[in-house]
């Protein structure tokens, strides 16, 4: 089969707030028929990204399974997925997310699937897809990724970011954590479901998010705006940086993300004497932005636990043998290893600033200063934040909120989370899992808007010594090809079950 009847079933239209494309069966009831490895492969070779000429393309190509017959099937499509460049520079300045989205409608329409591709500006492309389950009376869950990726400098990394290279037994390059991983895993999964003529056990709202890495604008947040049809009956979700493993004490515990911090973007401007470098000026915008700048990011926020992180480091002290009030928090987050990256954020509220820019000449003093400071609030704080911060920087400083969304603390028992459990339990025996509250934000802050609860579980068995957090949007990203298996598993074992 060629891609052009494919293409013949989509129609394009164009509607005030953008266009999209749709099949004339959006809603279909019908499982998908069975389906062989090789028709799939036929549905989706044309859409495949290019190969690059670049070493990268050497090292994928050798010393390794990567033959498409003997690569697994999740690591297969994670790397096809890296192989297209998504990046997004932030600022509406991006690649866009046309090709891999046009792969993903490929793979899915394999499955029987009908896909919609949604547009809001040229090339940055999101798709959903509602897969019918058995139990129509239970409410949908929304399974989504997002397709876009942080920039790389190729000239940091030891591999080319972009070529999917498969070595020392991993999958590197941009998004293979943050989360070209998942992504795969939900296809694969989808796969498993499907192709042997069975369905999931409620209906699922699949989707692939554009412009995530810029706070999902042309993305969840646009289809959140104007197609909100998209995710009727939907009331929970799950998505990315939660349900992997980590090490405390020798002994493997999983984290689930149950909530997000808040997300609070801030300018800085002063304003002063534009003058000659020699005067004598008391008066100077730098001098002032400055302070303003070391105040907030030497700025010790208070330590708060929520339900959320006083109930991740009780768990964390029984399973270090403590007691929880004999430790500090921060002792106790230091106890979950490489993890503690991500924990140690969630106790308290954090300003770094993170971009300055002022003046054009050595012997020119500028008029103006300008900074941007990244803050991320503990839920309930967004707003006493902002008034601490005006306070801290005083009257002198000019303060803008670029973007803020909101915090999230979702129930950390309930049906989901058995599920959850059962599911992780079914494949690691044993190990605890354990809520925490992310310091990052996802597309669950769009999702939380239609009053559905969001949580981050992309489930990957990791090796004790394996330093996930510093993954995401770091050099030389990777992720271990056994743990691309193991959450293909565990994902495809929530699906057909919850
Ligand atoms: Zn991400």
């Amino acid at each position: 089969m060629t891609s052009t009847p494919r293409r013949k079933r989509v129609r394009v239209t164009r509607r005030a707030s953008g266009w999209h494309r749709d099949s004339s069966n959006t809603d279909a009831t019908q499982p998908a028929r069975t389906i062989s490895q090789a028709s799939l492969n036929r549905m989706v070779e044309p859409y495949l990204p290019p190969p690059r000429a670049s070493d990268g393309v050497g090292q994928a190509l050798t010393g390794c399974p990567d033959s498409d017959g003997d690569l697994e099937e999740t690591a297969r499509i994670a790397r096809d997925l890296i192989r297209f460049d998504t990046s997004n520079y932030g600022s509406s300045r991006a690649n866009g997310e046309r090709e891999a989205a046009e792969y993903v409608e490929a793979y899915l329409s394999g499955l029987g699937l009908t896909p919609r591709l949604f547009e809001p500006d040229a090339r940055r492309t999101s798709l959903t897809v509602r897969v019918p389950g058995r139990n129509r009376t239970k409410p949908a869950l929304v399974v989504h990724g997002h397709l876009d990726v942080v920039p790389a400098e190729a000239s940091e990394w030891s591999v080319d970011p972009f070529a999917g290279t498969i070595q020392d037994g991993m999958l590197w390059g941009r998004g293979a954590v943050d989360m070209k991983d998942m992504d795969a895993m939900i296809l694969a999964a989808l796969r498993d479901i499907l192709s042997t003529g069975a369905q999931p056990e409620r209906d699922l709202i699949v989707a692939f998010f554009a412009d995530e890495e810029a706070g999902g604008v042309l993305g969840s947040h646009w289809l959140v705006d104007n197609h909100p049809e998209v995710f009727a009956g939907a009331t929970e979700a799950i998505s990315e940086v939660g349900g992997y493993s980590i090490t405390i004490d020798g002994k493997r515990a999983y984290l689930l993300q149950t909530g997000e911090k808040g997300l609070l973007w801030l300018r800085l401007r002063s304003r002063g004497a534009a003058a000659h470098g020699s005067r004598h000026i008391r008066d100077n915008a730098i001098t002032a932005l400055a302070e303003a700048v070391v105040r907030l990011g030497r700025m010790e926020w208070p330590v708060r636990l929520t339900a959320t992180t006083r109930e991740l480091l009780a768990g964390v002290a029984k399973i270090v043998g403590v007691d929880p009030h004999e430790r500090s928090p921060d002792e106790l987050a230091r106890a979950t290893g490489t993890a503690a990256g991500f924990v140690t954020p969630t106790l308290r509220t954090t300003s770094n600033p993170t971009v300055l820019q002022a003046g054009y000449k050595h012997n020119v003093i500028p008029a103006r200063a300008e900074a941007l400071i990244d803050v991320r609030t503990l839920p309930g704080e967004d707003e006493s934040v902002l008034a601490q911060i005006r306070a801290l920087v005083g009257e002198q400083i000019e303060v803008t909120v670029v973007h803020r969304d909101v915090s999230l603390e979702n129930p950390r028992h309930g049906a989901l989370v058995d599920a959850v459990t059962a599911s992780l339990g079914r494949h690691d025996p044993g190990a605890p899992i354990l809520p925490y509250l992310m310091s990052g934000g996802t597309d669950n802050k769009a999702l939380s808007e239609l009053g559905i609860a969001g949580y981050g579980f992309a489930p990957l068995l990791l090796p004790a010594d394996f330093d996930f957090p510093a993954m995401f949007h770091g050099i030389d990203e990777r992720v271990p090809l056994d743990a691309l298996t193991f959450g293909r598993k565990v994902l495809g074992d929530l699906l057909r079950t919850y």
